[in-house]
């Protein structure tokens, strides 16, 4: 029996950044990792790929004129999906074989294979070459989550499928239905949009993104519906099936949906099967997750469990943040995640990027507070760039002017929330940001402006 201080069980996000800080802190580490390639769902079938697919259909799109204002006339452009889905796994490569290369380099030993408990501190490892027993003085579970099925989807992978099939369609759907209006319903069908499919995307709610700030909601629907995606809302779809050459989506109330493909994004689920927790003594809340308190304790002495697989945020980062604080407090003692200070990005044209409080949050808390908007449309970067489109919201204290939330929705809005979680994290004032020099001509002025705008003080509006 192989014995380490340190064992993680899933090599995704939150897993991986574990193994390795718990390296640096001169821990025996071991991660095990059933999927030959590490990087978790994120890397292999998740943020990664999708994002190398919105950034190159995203350039085919503007080859069918939008490059037209810019001067340039492009003829004869045409879609290779053989050679863009080739990119896109060369990309995921690159940084999988990373992982690996960080693990060699941190000193990790990866076991393939997967991991069940035999006892609280004790793993049967069962992969490709035969059976490992492993011990760890410590555990960390960071298995993750895979795609919910809801009971009457009948998934076949070819017709009716997840967003793993929909990142490798071998052809453009002629139409595409996209069950959720979540962030992979509204990230994958705007790649197949762009690459020229009909899609419509029937979601339960009356709204899309949920969770997301809802004035920022609605000004994206309008915008994906000027993209020509279409929406069917407050639709509760009850069955999809593959049928003759396509697939059937039968909708609550309305008339069935035909396609000849079928994305199912209703959300994700713990991944927990076959852990045998309970041989570890642990016990799963209703929902699945693996509970844990301080510190990602479980009840389990030495068993710790991260990420996806223990509710909250279903988000890379997330699990990263609570990668590092686990194995941090586990050495040091110490260890926090500022839940309130998670950004959330939708990588769709225009980006869709958030943290902290929405407006509703805030008033259903009573919390009163000032609003200060303003419009790329009045950024100068925006106008050089042609992405005018969205605005930057923020959101703060209505006494101490402490930002409470800061909602954006344009251009590059993934990188610039970067600045807005970073004054959340210090306790900035919108005062604070308002006089902060930035860049001229930046995107990031929007949020400067926006911080402006909170007392009526923007400039350029
Ligand atoms: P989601 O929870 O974001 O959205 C699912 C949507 O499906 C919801 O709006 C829900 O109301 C709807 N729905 C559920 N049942 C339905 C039914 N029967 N008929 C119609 N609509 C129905 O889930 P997702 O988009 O699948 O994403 C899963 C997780 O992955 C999320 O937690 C998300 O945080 C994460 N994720 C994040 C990113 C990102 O950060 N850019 C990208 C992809 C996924």
């Amino acid at each position: 029996m192989a014995k380490h201080d340190l064992i993680v069980i899933g090599a995704g996000p939150g897993g991986y950044v574990a193994a390795i800080r718990a390296a640096q802190l001169g821990f025996d580490v071991a991660c095990v990792e059933k999927e030959v390639a590490l990087g978790g769902t994120c890397l292999r079938i998740g943020c990664i790929p999708s994002k190398a697919l919105l950034e190159s259909s995203e350039k085919f799109l503007e080859t069918q004129g939008a490059l037209k204002e810019h001067g340039i006339d492009v003829s004869g452009a045409s879609l290779n999906l053989a050679n863009m889905h080739k990119r896109k796994d060369k990309v995921v490569k690159m940084l999988t074989t990373g992982v690996a290369g960080l693990f060699k380099k941190n000193g990790v030993t990866r076991y393939e294979g997967s991991a069940s408990f035999t006892a609280p501190t004790k793993l049967l490892v069962t992969g490709k070459d035969g059976e490992v027993e492993l011990e760890g003085e410590r555990i960390i579970i960071a298995t993750g989550s895979s795609s919910v099925v809801l009971p009457d989807i009948e998934l076949d992978g070819a017709r009716v499928g997840t967003s793993t099939d929909a990142l490798a369609y071998d052809a453009v759907p002629e139409h595409l239905v996209v069950i959720g209006a979540g962030y992979i319903g509204l990230e994958l069908g705007s790649v197949w949009r762009r690459l020229g499919a009909k899609v419509t995307v029937v979601e339960y709610l009356d709204r899309i993104l949920p969770g997301m700030d809802a004035e920022i909601a609605q000004d994206a629907l309008k915008t994906f519906q000027k993209q020509g995606l279409e929406f069917r809302l407050g639709a509760r779809v009850t069955s999809a099936k593959a049928q003759g050459e396509g697939a059937v989506v039968e909708i609550e109330g309305q008339e069935p949906l035909e396609a000849d493909r079928v994305l199912v994004a209703v959300g994700r689920r713990p991944n927990t099967d076959g852990l045998n927790v309970a041989a570890a003594g642990l016990e799963l809340d209703k929902r699945g997750f693996i509970p844990v308190g301080a510190h990602f304790k479980t009840r389990v002495p030495g068993v710790y469990a991260i990420g996806d697989v223990i509710g909250g945020a279903m988000l890379a980062h997330k699990a990263e943040e609570e990668g590092i604080a686990c194995v941090e407090g586990i050495v040091t003692g110490t260890g926090h995640v500022n839940y309130g200070a998670i950004p959330g990005v939708a990588y769709t044209e225009p980006e869709i990027a958030s943290v902290g409080k929405t407006e509703e949050q805030l008033q259903s808390e009573g919390v009163a507070y000032k609003k200060g908007v303003f419009p790329f449309m009045a950024n100068g970067r925006a106008r050089a760039l042609g992405h005018t489109e969205g605005k930057v919201k923020v959101l703060a204290d209505a006494g101490t002017d402490c930002l409470l939330g800061i909602h954006i929705i344009g251009a590059r809005a993934g990188d610039l929330i970067a600045e807005a979680v970073a004054a959340l994290e210090f306790g900035a004032s919108a005062e604070d940001v308002a006089r902060t020099s930035h860049a001229h001509p930046t995107l990031a002025e929007a949020f400067k402006e926006a911080a402006l705008a909170v007392d009526g003080r923007a400039i350029h509006v």
